[in-house]
């Protein structure tokens, strides 16, 4: 049995059952209206048949060393959205990270790759408030990078990924989605950096591999409109799990249901998926 969505769910619907994310809501609002100001790249540039061996080696698309890919607008617009928070009043805390960030950017003359060396490859050298810049980085990179990604999923073969990790940007996957009905239902894993979707095996945990039925269990939350957490007894890792079609853009969005992620840390379950809300 499987939630079916009568409609799609809006994000002031989900806001007012759930007020609790409005401050969530209001900073992501900020910065992906400001992301969305991004001059976006040529996504025709990507010569696809040079990156295919890679591609069935399980090399992801920005880690490609056949693939360029000018980055230089995404630190622009990261660097300014860190200047704006830094001037709020009303954000408390959080403006004053920005702050301290805006000036470590602004003495950073070779920002672009660093920032992308530091959001992609997991470059050691930390900035000052990882968890501000990983998540406004990763916003303004997956507004930049949509007509690539959307080129990249048009080419490819989903046959012939099917790994635990991003076919992107080689992140975990932050959330999961079951689409179809029968025989065609299939699981499609979802990155919370970029926000690719790709599909995976429907039983297996993505974090450990484990495919014995046994140690994979769910836990259904009434009212969630078909959210539910499904976890592994041997890894301990969770993965929140949207079953069902046509509310992805609410219902997938990882901040959109960090209760969830709530519920599960209180069942002592391990939060083994990338997050950009570690703020
Ligand atoms: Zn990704
Ligand atoms: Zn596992």
């Amino acid at each position: 049995m499987w939630a079916t969505d009568i409609s799609p769910v809006t994000q002031d619907a989900w806001l007012r059952t759930h007020p609790y994310l409005q401050s969530v809501a209001d900073l992501h609002a900020l910065v992906d209206t400001a992301a969305a100001g991004v001059s976006l790249p040529d996504p025709s540039a990507v010569r696809w048949e040079e990156y295919g061996d890679e591609f069935l080696e399980g090399v992801p698309l920005l880690l490609s060393s056949v693939i360029t890919i000018d980055y230089s607008p995404v630190a622009k617009i990261a660097r300014s959205i860190v200047e704006s928070l830094a001037s709020s009043h009303a954000l408390g805390k959080l403006a004053e990270e920005a702050r301290s960030l805006s000036g470590e950017l602004r003495d950073d003359t070779d920002l672009a790759r660093h920032l992308v060396a530091w959001l992609i490859d997991d470059d050691p050298s930390a900035p000052a408030c990882p968890g501000l810049l990983r998540y406004i980085g990763w916003t303004v990179m997956a507004q930049y990078l949509r007509p690539v990604t959307d080129a990249f999923r048009a080419w490819r073969d989903e046959e012939r990924w099917l790994r635990n990790y991003c076919p992107t940007c080689g992140s975990q996957p932050a959330m999961a989605q079951l689409v179809g009905v029968d025989q065609g239902r299939q699981r499609l894993l979802s990155c919370g950096c970029c926000r690719t979707r790709w599909r995976y095996k429907r039983t297996s945990c993505p974090f450990c591999e484990n495919a014995d039925d046994r140690h994979l269990a769910v836990v259904t939350v009434d009212g969630e409109r078909g959210l539910r957490i499904d976890y592994c007894g041997s890894c301990k890792g969770y993965l929140k799990t949207y079953d069902g079609e046509g509310s992805e853009t609410v219902l997938l969005a990882d901040w959109t249901s960090i209760h969830l992620d709530v519920i599960a840390c209180d069942r002592g379950l391990k939060r083994l998926a990338a997050s950009l809300y570690e703020l």
